[in-house]
């Protein structure tokens, strides 16, 4: 894809101005949102850990009372398999994103249309590219730290706000989607 086709699918429809549990679930429902396919690696648990922090074990359950929910990783380690155990989530790990191949198959499994799902990672060219090529909405978040907190080690996510300023698009938090009025 040359620069000029690419730009407009890396644009997040919601920028979340901190981790995973600052999402505003209410304008997610208002918006037709009933299932969340959510990437695992910095936005469930920090990277190379087994441990998911207590205030995320706290949203999901909060989440799975009115939305369906799946998980999705690039990740092929079985570490993924353990999250998704420790928070009893249907999971598809090796996912491959930004390929829509798997992501296909999960919106399948939640039978839900992806007008009706949103896609939720902290990476641009992975889970935003992916969400926004099936037609989703898509909500980039700050990766996700040992305490639960926003991560300090968080450059290649800078880095990825820093592209979408050189390609012209929004990189501030609540930044809307395309097709918003
Ligand atoms: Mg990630």
């Amino acid at each position: 894809m040359s620069r000029l086709s690419l730009a407009p699918w890396l644009q997040p429809s919601v920028i979340v101005a901190g981790t995973i549990t600052a999402i505003d679930l209410q304008v997610l429902w208002s918006r037709g949102i009933r299932g969340l396919v959510l990437d695992v690696d910095q936005t469930l648990a920090p990277s190379h850990q087994l441990t998911v922090p207590e205030n995320v074990r706290c949203w999901v359950e909060q989440v799975r009372a009115h939305f369906k929910i799946h998980l999705l990783s690039n990740n092929p380690s079985h570490r993924v398999a353990w999250v998704a155990k420790e928070l009893n989530l249907p999971y598809c790990l090796a996912a491959a994103k930004p390929s829509r191949r798997t992501l296909r198959q999960v919106l399948k499994t939640i039978n839900l249309p992806p007008t009706q799902v949103a896609m939720v990672g902290d990476r641009l060219l992975t889970d935003v590219l992916v969400g926004n090529r099936m037609g989703m909405m898509t909500l980039l978040v700050k990766p996700i730290g040992p305490n639960g907190q926003p991560s300090c080690q968080d450059m290649l996510y800078r880095t990825e706000l820093s592209l979408l300023k050189v390609l012209g698009l929004s990189s501030s938090s609540g930044g809307s989607s395309p097709g918003d009025d």
